[in-house]
């Protein structure tokens, strides 16, 4: 009986075989489909690590990492790195730990700058190369876990240029958003914004981006940006609470949760997520796009979308 509680053990090790759990519940229809998905991550910090490792552990086809920066001492505060790891590109320190934990996942390693002409262009090619994942070209999905606003305008930029579906994170979220805005679905634009602190502030959030259809970075720039106040300033305030594992962990199981929801097409996928940690408050809301955006290529990916609407109904009516 020893030999068969063994065996039994190595089947259940087997990271499908673990995840089919899923769909033997009925949640998700094909979850082996995970296997064909392609997913790039921007930024292997405190969210993107962990995303990473949460994907790889779903057993992700493939997965693009993009990062400038290298393991420090002081990221031990965070999950994922070890210390034998600093000095390390953190984007080959993933790589080296996520190939350990599932081989089948095809792992890329880009240790670049996104927004430099040249690594732009780097990012942009392996965007949409055909890859050794023989399966498809392209990514399904963008996760963008960067943690400052120049890098989240590019990863905006090659999104909309791509018309490529991307999810954000945001930590230490300093964007603060009336209460009673945060229903409503009118132009960004229109969202009433407050400059007091605390009750409405967010420990992080998540935002699903679909250019043409929901508002792109650009559509509505951060009280930060918007109000001119020194990101950095803000930075050091509200640094405490985000920045601990607990809450990083927290952002990036949404992102994730969000992702599988959003690849294999089951539950709900929600448009904007916010998460108050001091509070565990989770505002939602909805944003459409701007049609005076200050981005180009959102705007033509908005007048696509419109142009294609009458299409979309008559395929949900035939349905
Ligand atoms: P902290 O900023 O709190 O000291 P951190 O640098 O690890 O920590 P995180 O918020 O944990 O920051 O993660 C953001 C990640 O995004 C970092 O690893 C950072 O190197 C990466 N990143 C930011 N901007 C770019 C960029 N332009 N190109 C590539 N990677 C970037
Ligand atoms: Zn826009």
């Amino acid at each position: 009986s020893k030999i068969k509680d063994m065996s039994a053990e190595v089947v259940d090790s087997n990271p499908y075989s673990r995840l089919m759990a899923l769909q033997r519940m009925g949640v998700v229809e094909n979850y082996e489909r995970i296997r064909d998905y392609s997913v790039a991550i921007i930024g292997i910090g405190g969210v993107g690590s962990v995303a990473a490792e949460m994907l790889t552990r779903c057993g992700i086809g493939r997965l693009l990492l993009y990062d400038y920066d290298t393991v420090e001492l002081a990221n031990m505060n965070r999950l994922f790195f070890r210390p034998e790891q600093v000095g390390m590109t953190k984007t080959d320190a993933a790589v080296q730990t996520l190939s350990g934990i599932n081989p089948d996942v095809v792992l890329e390693s880009y240790s670049l700058n996104i927004t430099t002409v040249k690594g732009f262009e780097t990012f942009l090619a392996s965007l949409t190369a055909r890859s050794s994942h023989e399966r498809s070209t392209g990514v399904d999905l963008v996760l963008s876990c960067v943690d400052n606003y120049e890098a989240r305008m590019v990863v905006n930029q090659a999104c909309n240029e791509l018309g490529q579906t991307w999810m954000e994170s945001v930590m230490q979220d300093h964007v603060m958003f009336h209460t009673i805005g945060l229903e409503s679905s009118v132009h960004t634009i229109g969202l009433k914004r407050t400059h007091s602190v605390s009750e409405d502030a967010v420990s992080g959030h998540i935002q699903l981006l679909v250019p043409g259809e929901t508002a792109c970075f650009a559509c509505a720039p951060p009280l930060v940006v918007a109000s001119g106040v020194d990101e950095r300033t803000l930075k050091r305030e509200g640094v405490c609470a985000a920045s601990l594992p607990t809450t990083m962990g927290v952002v990036a199981g949404l992102l994730v949760q969000n992702a599988l929801k959003y690849l294999l097409n089951f539950g709900q996928v929600s448009p904007y997520l916010g998460y108050n940690s001091l509070k565990d408050y989770f505002p939602t809301m909805e944003m459409r796009p701007n049609p005076q955006c200050s981005n180009p290529a959102c705007v033509q990916r908005q007048k696509e979308y419109m142009d294609s609407k009458p299409a979309r109904a008559a395929a949900a009516k035939a349905k």
